[in-house]
């Protein structure tokens, strides 16, 4: 395979409206690959519709993109944000809708007051940000504010009065909550029990907020601008009254419809005020047109509102498209169900109708979305031209979602191209080639091509790898031979069968590692044996008869990927002072594409160690200079024969090392070495432990003092460097530059120094990520 670079984005400065449902994409990353796959102003098409941002950015870059979208909150979100009303806009329908009447009240302070509350400290009325509940009492627990009176905030306990407010509420609560659902589906309708059970994800007072709002929206004097701006905040609001918020946060993006034990009831009224914020953010408009109007030349996006199936025969006549981008779906129970829920308080029962099979709570699994997913993939085979590309992100990946994209695509005649995947969290980039028969042969899955594909990419990093990396190496090579499906297997079967193929292919061969701590395959980092250790190999050296450097065993370890990933960012910033870090990452990456991406924190681990930020721009630190470094090396080791001889050992340079010798003049045969040094500029400890020969224990690797957090990022991040250093002792430069200045130094003295400069010390000015 001709592995591609991953394409590096940058995250949004905001995250935007309902973020937590919508793809963690990078931006940048379409408008970057467009441009050598497809010409301007040429027909793309997004089958899938899930990320606005994604649809924006091709129109933007000069596309004309025909996106399928069948959730209308989904389809709304693209149409705002390719076309926003002005802010005056939204400040203008919210200003309506406070202002208008409830009895004698304004509207809006009549639902700001539902979440007054005493401030602890200044006895003030005050809104309350947010309450606190525990899943399945009655009442809140506690109460989140900020006091503008006296500035007191924080949680606090609820009081008598929030709890009382709380229930008094709920006494009203089944009349709003029927008429929530009467506006979703109608009394008689069979699936009115799911739209029912969808509204108990909102606790009483949000459902009366949102239903009393919701009512008022047709006598409202809006024009359809202001309409359009009031639904958007509206919609936020939606989102933020149900119970899938936990407190405190840890799952900020939710899949399945379920409270958690504890959770966070926000002020609704801030949300909508909030929401003028959020949705201000998006920028200038782009040409926005339904199906089947055309768009011009010069960009814009065409919405069909239903199913690929439905148009693949019209767009296959009248419209050739150049290339296929989207944001693969992943199931997400939550957000579906919701939104047919809010596209029925926004825009009532007709707008639900399509949508409405989302209201039946159902569990989707990888099988089902392998299944969803092939369909779609069918469609595109038939309406595409061969070998039309595809280039797909994969967010949030995880082993099942990867098996069921590939497996899905593989089945339905696309052929992979290219995989390039960095970490965990980030999306994997796909690209596929529309193939040239959708019923070709597939072939046996041959658990020996598996081995090997993962055993080669573990050497070729030089490192462990997540087992997301070796099952993509797996993936990829199934993918390949056509293995992922056979014709006569349902998807949930062919999935088990080579997730099962994958695992035993790595648990049954010894030749590899597991580094985890749970029992499972699927868990923690896979390496390889080395196939002999070093402390064997350093053992050589003893037996040999004269001193002359012990050849170590070739073994089948590269460089480790750090390693390379270091020696590179450094080249190229000797070549290229003044970087940024996008460019940085540019050169980076072509240089070790596909499974080999290098995270962000390695790339950061390396510049934080080696250069120093001027703005946004990165250059080498004068004392990493190359020069530098030189004359540094030249002073160190003076520094050592100095104090060597003043220790009364004999020393001596030998190929990479520096010797301290007991002197030989008792005519002993071998002589008896004291301690050896190896000198780094960089903190390729791994390339330092596998060249010097001698025994670990009176082995000294010396680093610079600014290696130091580096080559702890590199040990903790690899289990394997991390056993083999175990052995060794790290001194820095500093600590033997300072022995030279100590008067009474005696060989006891010496390794007491030694043994106290510790690498760990530097841990705290690691980055974890
Ligand atoms: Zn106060």
């Amino acid at each position: 395979m001709d592995f591609q670079p991953y394409i590096p984005g940058l995250s949004p400065a905001e995250a935007g409206p309902l973020s937590r449902f919508i793809p963690p994409l990078e931006q940048g990353v379409i408008s970057a690959w467009l441009p050598p796959h497809a010409a301007t102003s040429t027909w793309l098409l997004d089958p899938f519709g899930f990320s606005p941002r994604l649809v924006l950015e091709a129109a933007r870059a000069g596309y004309r993109v025909l996106v399928t979208v069948n959730n209308p909150v989904t389809r709304f979100l693209l149409e705002m944000s390719a076309n926003p009303p002005s802010e005056s806009d939204f400040k203008a329908a919210l200003a309506e809708l406070e202002t208008s009447k409830k009895g004698d009240e304004r509207l809006g302070a009549h639902l700001q007051s539902l979440y007054l509350t005493t401030c602890e400290k200044c006895g003030r009325e005050i809104n309350a940000e947010s309450f606190l509940w525990r899943k399945g009492e009655d009442a809140p627990y506690a109460r989140v504010y900020t006091c503008p009176h006296c500035e007191d905030s924080g949680e606090r306990v609820a009081t008598q009065q929030d709890i009382d407010r709380a229930k008094k509420i709920a006494a009203t609560d089944g009349l709003h909550r029927s008429r929530a659902f009467e506006r979703v589906v109608k009394l008689d309708d069979e699936d009115r029990v799911y739209a029912e059970e969808a509204i108990t994800y909102y606790l009483p007072r949000p459902l009366y907020v949102l239903t009393t709002i919701i009512n008022r929206l047709d006598s409202l004097n809006l024009t359809p601008e202001r309409r359009r701006a009031l639904n958007a905040l509206i919609l936020v609001a939606c989102d933020a009254g149900n119970t899938l918020w936990d407190h405190p946060t840890q799952r900020p993006r939710p899949k399945q419809l379920n409270v958690p034990g504890q959770f966070r009831e926000h002020n609704l009224w801030s949300q909508l005020e909030r929401g003028l914020s959020l949705w201000a953010e998006t920028a200038s408009g782009v040409v926005c047109e339904a199906w089947p109007n055309k768009l011009p030349g010069s960009g814009g996006i065409c919405i069909y509102e239903g199913r690929l199936k439905d148009l693949a025969h019209e767009v296959k006549k009248e419209i050739p498209i150049a290339a296929v981008v989207g944001s693969v779906p992943r199931p997400n129970q939550a957000f579906w169900t919701l939104s047919a829920l809010w596209a029925g308080w926004l825009w009532g029962r007709e707008a639900v109708e399509p949508y409405k099979l989302a209201l039946r709570r159902r569990r989707y699994d990888w099988a089902w979305n392998a299944t969803a997913l092939n369909a779609a993939f069918a469609h595109l085979f038939d309406l595409l031209p061969l070998g039309t590309p595809f280039f797909g992100l994969l967010p949030e990946p995880e082993p099942s979602f990867l098996t069921s994209a590939l497996t899905a695509a593989s089945a339905a005649g696309f052929d992979l191209q290219s995989l390039a995947l960095r970490t965990e969290h980030d999306p994997i980039q796909l690209l596929w080639a529309r193939g040239e028969h959708l019923k070709r042969e597939a072939n046996e899955a041959n658990m020996d091509d598996v081995r090997e594909a993962i055993h080669s990419h573990l050497v070729e990093r030089g490192e462990p790898a997540s087992y997301l990396h070796a099952h993509a190496a797996g993936l990829i090579t199934l993918a390949e031979s056509h293995a992922l499906k056979q014709q006569d297997q349902e998807f949930d079967e062919a999935m088990r069968a080579t997730q099962s193929l994958i695992q035993r292919a790595l648990a049954e061969d010894a030749r590899f590692v597991h580094y985890s701590t749970g029992e499972s395959v699927d868990t923690g980092l896979w390496g390889l044996q080395e196939n002999v250790t070093l402390s064997e190999a350093k053992g050589l050296y003893h037996s040999e008869k004269d001193s002359s450097v012990a050849k170590l065993p070739q073994n089948d370890i590269n460089d480790s990927l750090s390693d390379r990933v270091e020696v590179a960012i450094v080249t190229f910033l000797q070549k290229n002072p003044n970087s940024i870090y996008l460019e940085i990452e540019d050169d980076l990456y072509p240089r070790f594409p596909g499974l080999l991406t290098p995270p962000k924190a390695m790339i950061y681990s390396v510049l934080l160690s080696y250069a120093e930020r001027d703005g946004a721009a990165w250059k080498l630190r004068p004392e990493d200079a190359a020069s530098a470094r030189r004359n540094e090396l030249n002073t160190i080791t003076a520094m050592i024969e100095i104090v060597g001889t003043r220790l009364g050992y004999v020393t001596g340079k030998r190929d990479k090392n520096y010797l301290w010798e007991e002197n030989n003049s008792k005519g002993r045969v071998t002589p008896p070495l004291r301690y050896a040094f190896y000198f780094l500029a960089s903190a390729l400890i791994g390339r330092a432990i596998a060249e010097t020969p001698y025994p670990p224990e009176q082995t000294l690797i010396v680093i610079p003092g600014g290696r130091a957090a580096l080559a702890a990022y590199k040990a903790q991040r690899d289990p394997a460097l991390a056993a083999r250093m175990k052995n060794y002792r790290l001194v820095k430069y500093r600590l033997l530059r300072a022995l030279v200045e100590v008067p009474v130094l005696t060989r006891e003295t010496f390794e007491e120094q030694i043994a106290s400069d510790p690498l760990e010390k530097s841990k705290s000015q690691m980055i974890m990520f």
